[in-house]
Formats: structure tokens, C-alpha cells, sequence
């Protein structure tokens, strides 16, 4: 690049996130939106929970990013190193820098290993594993399956997990699994939760309890992984009666997720928000700089961070900024998300909730907090067709 390029709207991140807000910008009639994104291939992540599970494969859920590129839309394939909303300029990796009228700031969030001491190791040397990173996800189904007897540990974190209750779906993909194999007597299966329940609904969170002890899984609430010792294979403990040790011969992680540093360092975040993007909750505009927007898994939106909350989130802020500029009214999100959580290999429930953990279906009849049939079938299958067709298309209201 030889100068400064300005676009009307700039999107950091071509993820769920940024996608979808580009396209949506474009077909409200914005003409002049850009998309800074390094990756040159793009990953419909839910179905990593399914690859974990043995119901899916890496190829199933990944494109070339310049199939999902909305058209019309300018991709820079570059990464963001800082942006000062002073100049509402950003700065790229390759040395170049772009300025906006307004910003959309969706980087999503990234694993933090430092958090676990001991868990990456583990990890890479095979006696654990998690979904949460695509490299690792083929090798979650391979440690799982494997499995005939000894111990299964399942934890997962509720440090800014994306959609976390999905770390549940490996657990019952191989507790069925087991169960089917004849081997479910010989495995103990512990899941380890840091945060007191399965899923933010109280009458789902009922129904994964029930299955859970149908599998005879010990649930232990409130309880956090401080150490993992993978050679040894035992987890050093934080529970609510003190320090405790567990011995594993399989471990599962759902691991504790942050912001990318340089939000922090570009002045983006504030104490509150925990290095991540501190917006407005409700009108995901900036909290200092009304001309910087966040959504996704890279902001600090006071609701479970999913795909889902981003059907919800991306015609808000698409709205928003134009409504910024005419002074219209702003629209609200109101905390929605969801956790689709299977219960077996042929069932799934879908937990949908507001901020303040009261239900919000998005159909009445039939419960979709109950698990079924039908529901995995569309998790599984026809979700991944909405999401490249419709949700990445900017068909979203
Ligand atoms: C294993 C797993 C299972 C899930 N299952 C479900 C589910 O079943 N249902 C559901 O609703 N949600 C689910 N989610 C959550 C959902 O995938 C996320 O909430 C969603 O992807 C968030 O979108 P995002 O755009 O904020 O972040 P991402 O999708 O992570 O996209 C961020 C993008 O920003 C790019 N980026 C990063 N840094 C920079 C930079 N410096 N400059 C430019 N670009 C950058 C990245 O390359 C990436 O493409 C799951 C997530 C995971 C990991």
C-alpha cells in the first residue's frame, strides 16, 4: 500500500462476526464497507464440538474465505496490530494503515493457555485435549473413542468461552458413545464446571442434569482446573471446600479464552471489561469513541459470547451506525444467546436466554429447551447450510 485508504465502515475480523455485519451493511445500502482479515480459509466453528464428537470432519466446516467475502465488500487479507481512534486510523501487519468513518472492532477471542499452567502441555503431548482450537478437535474424538475404562474428566472454564455450554457436547457424544460400546460402566466421567450450572436456563439446565446422572456423570460445580500435571495425569483443583487433586486417564478442556492484547494497548478496553472491547451492552457502540463499534466474541457484552447472540447483535449495529449519523433512535440487544447441547448421538436441546437468564425461544411450539431429534438434525446439518447461505449473507433482522 502506498498511502492512507478510508472506507465508510472498516470490520476487524472476517469471522461470524464481521461477515455478517459486512453483508448486512451492504444490503442496508452501504457502499463502501471493508473487511481486514488474515486468514485465507474460513471455519463454521460450531461443527468443532461435532469433529470432537466423531460426527464431523475438519473439511465439513471449512471455505475459502474469499467464498464467504460478502460481494461488493473490499477484503484486505492483513491483520490489525493497533488502532488509535483518535485519528480513526488502524495500523496492519503489513506496515500499511487504513482510516474509517466508523469502526467495527470483531477479532473474536483467542485460548489462554497461561491461564491453565500445564493444560497446553498436556494438550500437545496427547493426554488431553479440546475443541476449542481446530488442530486439536480430530484429536479430542481420537483420545475420547479410545477410551475403555479408567477415568474421563471433563472441565470447562467460564472465562469468556465462546458459547461454553457446546463444551458439553463432546461429553454426551462419548458418554453415548461409551454406552453403545459397552464400556460406559468401566469409565468415571467427572465434569468439572467453574461456573454453577450446565447452561444459563434453568429448565434446560434441569434436562442436562438428568442426562448427565443417566451416564452417571459426577457434576462438581464451582470447581476450577489450577494445574494440570500431563504427565502424571492429575489436575490440581480449586473447589469450594479448598484444594482438591483428581487423577485422569482422558482429560477434555473447554479452556479459559481472552481478548487479543492489542485491544488493550490501542486504549479499546477499561478495567471493567477485562482486556476485552468495553461497548456499550446495549447499544454496542464504544464507550469513548462513538465512532468504534464491537460485537462478537471480542466484546464485553454482559451475555454469553455465541453465534447466536450474533443474529441478534449484527442488525443492531448495523442500525446503529446509521443512526449515529442521521440521529435516529439506537436499538437494543438485549443479551440473547444460545447453547445447543446434545444429550446423545441423536439428540440436542437449544437453550435460548436473554441477559438475564429468562427464556427467549425463538419458537414457542415445540419446546426447544427439551431435548430431540429433530433439533440435532438441524444442528448438525442444516445450520451449517443457514449459516454460509443466510447468516453470512447478511440475512439477518
Ligand atoms: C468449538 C466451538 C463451538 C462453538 N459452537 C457454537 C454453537 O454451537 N452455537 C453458537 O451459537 N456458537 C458456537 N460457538 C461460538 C461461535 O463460533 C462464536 O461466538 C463466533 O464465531 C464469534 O464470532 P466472532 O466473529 O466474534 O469471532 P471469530 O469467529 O473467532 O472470528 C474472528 C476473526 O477475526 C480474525 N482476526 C483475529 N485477529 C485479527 C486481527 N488482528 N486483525 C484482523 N482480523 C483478526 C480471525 O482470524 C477470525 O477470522 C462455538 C465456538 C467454538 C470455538
Amino acid at each position: 500500500m502506498t498511502g492512507p485508504h478510508h472506507h465508510d465502515v472498516l470490520v476487524i475480523g472476517g469471522g461470524n462476526a464481521g461477515i455478517s455485519l459486512a453483508a448486512k451493511l451492504r444490503r442496508d445500502g452501504c457502499r463502501d464497507v471493508a473487511v481486514v482479515e488474515p486468514k485465507d480459509v474460513h471455519e463454521y466453528r460450531p461443527l468443532l464440538s461435532y469433529v470432537a464428537g466423531g460426527m464431523a470432519t475438519l473439511d465439513d466446516l471449512r471455505r475459502p474465505q474469499a467464498e464467504a467475502m460478502p460481494p461488493g465488500v473490499r477484503w484486505y487479507q492483513d491483520a490489525v496490530t493497533a488502532v488509535d481512534p483518535a485519528r480513526s486510523a488502524v495500523r496492519l501487519a503489513s506496515g500499511g494503515e487504513l482510516t474509517y468513518t466508523d469502526l467495527a472492532v470483531c477479532p473474536g477471542s483467542q485460548v489462554d493457555w497461561d491461564a491453565v499452567p500445564g493444560a497446553q502441555d498436556a494438550v500437545r503431548a496427547g493426554s488431553a485435549s479440546t475443541s476449542y482450537l481446530p488442530e486439536h478437535a480430530p484429536a479430542t474424538w481420537d483420545l475420547l473413542s479410545s477410551l475403555t475404562s479408567g477415568t474421563a474428566v471433563f472441565a470447562i472454564s467460564d472465562r469468556h468461552v465462546p458459547c461454553a455450554p457446546v463444551g458439553l457436547k463432546p461429553l454426551f457424544l462419548a458418554a453415548d458413545h461409551w454406552r453403545r460400546t459397552g464400556v460406559l460402566d468401566a469409565i468415571t466421567i467427572e465434569l468439572l464446571l467453574e461456573g454453577d450450572r450446565l447452561v444459563d436456563l434453568p429448565e434446560s439446565d434441569r434436562e442436562l442434569r438428568a442426562a448427565a446422572e443417566e451416564y452417571g456423570v459426577r457434576v462438581r460445580t464451582s470447581t476450577a482446573v489450577e494445574h494440570v500435571d500431563g504427565p502424571a495425569r492429575r489436575l490440581r483443583l480449586r473447589t469450594p471446600q479448598g484444594p482438591d487433586e483428581l487423577a485422569y486417564d482422558a482429560l477434555y478442556v473447554a479452556p479459559p479464552h481472552r481478548a487479543p492484547q492489542w485491544l488493550a494497548s490501542s486504549g479499546l478496553t477499561s478495567p471493567a471489561s477485562d482486556g476485552f472491547l468495553a461497548v456499550d451492552p446495549q447499544t454496542l457502540q464504544h464507550r469513548d469513541h462513538p465512532h468504534v463499534w464491537g460485537l462478537g466474541d471480542a466484546a464485553e457484552v454482559d451475555a454469553l459470547p455465541s453465534g447466536g447472540a450474533l443474529r441478534k447483535q449484527v442488525p443492531v449495529v448495523a442500525h446503529n451506525i446509521a443512526a449515529r449519523r442521521t440521529g435516529a433512535t439506537m436499538r437494543h440487544y438485549d443479551g440473547y444467546s444460545v447453547g445447543p447441547v446434545t444429550t446423545s448421538r441423536s439428540r440436542l436441546l437449544l437453550a435460548e436466554f436473554d441477559r438475564g437468564g429468562r427464556p427467549e425461544p425463538t419458537v414457542r411450539v415445540p419446546d426447544l429447551a427439551r431435548p430431540r431429534r429433530s433439533l440435532l438434525v438441524f444442528d448438525r446439518y442444516l445450520e451449517p447450510q443457514i449459516y454460509w447461505r443466510r447468516l453470512l449473507r447478511g440475512h439477518v433482522s
